[in-house]
């Protein structure tokens, strides 16, 4: 049987685990008698030819790193009908059979126009957003919430030394996810997600007034990056409560750092099922978990797929954070 040759990138905003990924993809893709091409800066260095073959030893030792070994990045010019075009003919060149992409669902529109003008291609979410409605778990969640809990810890530690408010914005771009779970985690007195409208004087100002009666003098409000800016917020609470009030946003500190366990894991999982899947001659897919279980959809079945906030977990978040 001839060699079949895969290429791999990642795509978009990097991730912590998208390493694990990568190194996953390489190995069984050579342990399965496949050549593996690493493709540096996304669909970009694709356009550009700007790949290498990668052997067993050349993913050693990153599975324990953050960002990409293989770089990111986003190209206007790929998400044009000639830049796909181009792509196909670049890919051509080398021989590529098919492309494992690791990224969020921008990356995956992409690999669908490439899986639909000719070359195989299989998605892998590798995103700290766990925003793909496909996949209960996108590569990267987990070690950028462990990340903002740490910095919410130190900074609850000031907060609560001046019985001060700190208003904390956390990333997850439209989706609350992080905001949520981290709230959770920080015993947050309010969590404003974007998937839940919020009312100023209910859902902050007589919470705080209600914990304050029972005690309380230091509180966090965690906020959910795509519900707006809280540097505004925090002036309005401090205007309301006559409380001292800071407003932190933690930024693109979440996004680095050494994967924790479960990102590691997800990402080895994932690029395993990636590589079998093109093995098997499929292609336009992505892969993604439910529950425990790795799973595998077609890619405009995917994106066409809705995401479900989960209401119940941040009902009991507010009823226990008081
Ligand atoms: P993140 O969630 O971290 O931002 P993402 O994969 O959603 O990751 P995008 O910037 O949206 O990030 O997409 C990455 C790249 O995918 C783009 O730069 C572009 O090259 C390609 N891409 C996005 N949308 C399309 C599309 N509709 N058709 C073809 N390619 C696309």
């Amino acid at each position: 049987m001839e060699k079949k040759t895969i290429a791999v990138l990642t795509s978009g905003g990097d991730a912590p685990g998208m390493n694990a990924a990568i190194r996953a993809v390489v190995r069984t893709g050579i342990m399965h008698g496949a050549q593996i091409l690493g493709v540096r800066r996304g669909y970009n260095g694709l356009l550009h030819g700007d790949m290498l073959e990668l052997s067993l030893r050349s993913v050693s030792n990153i599975i324990g790193h953050g960002g990409t070994a293989l770089l990111t990045a986003r190209s206007p010019e790929f998400a044009t009908p000639e830049g796909v075009q181009k792509a196909v003919s670049i890919c051509r060149g080398f021989g590529i059979d098919g492309v494992v992409v690791i990224g969020g669902d921008g990356s995956f529109k992409g690999a669908r126009a490439l899986s639909q003008a000719g070359v195989p291609c299989v998605g892998i979410p590798g995103t700290i957003d766990n925003d793909i409605a496909s996949t209960d778990y996108t590569i990267g969640f987990d070690t950028a919430m462990n990340t903002a809990v740490e910095m919410i810890d130190r900074l609850r530690d000031t907060t609560e030394s001046h019985d001060r408010c700190s208003v904390v914005e956390v990333m997850g771009r439209r989706c609350g996810d992080i905001a949520l779970l981290t709230g959770i985690a920080v015993g947050a007195t309010a969590i404003l997600v974007p998937e839940i409208p919020y009312d100023f004087e209910k859902d902050i100002i007589q919470r705080m007034q209600f914990t304050q009666k029972h005690g309380k003098k230091h509180f966090v409000i965690l906020v959910a990056e795509g519900v707006g800016r809280v540097g505004g917020l925090a002036e309005a609470i401090e205007a309301r409560t006559g409380i001292e009030t800071r407003a932190t946003v933690l930024g693109h500190v979440q996004r680095g750092g050494s994967p924790t366990l479960r990102d590691r894991v997800a990402g080895s999982r994932m690029g395993y099922r990636a590589v079998e899947l093109l093995l098997e001659g499929k292609g336009n897919r992505v892969v993604g978990m439910h529950g425990d279980a790795i799973v595998d959809y077609d890619i405009t079945e995917a994106l066409e797929m809705k995401r479900e906030f989960r209401e119940d977990i941040y009902r009991m978040a507010l009823e226990i954070s008081i």
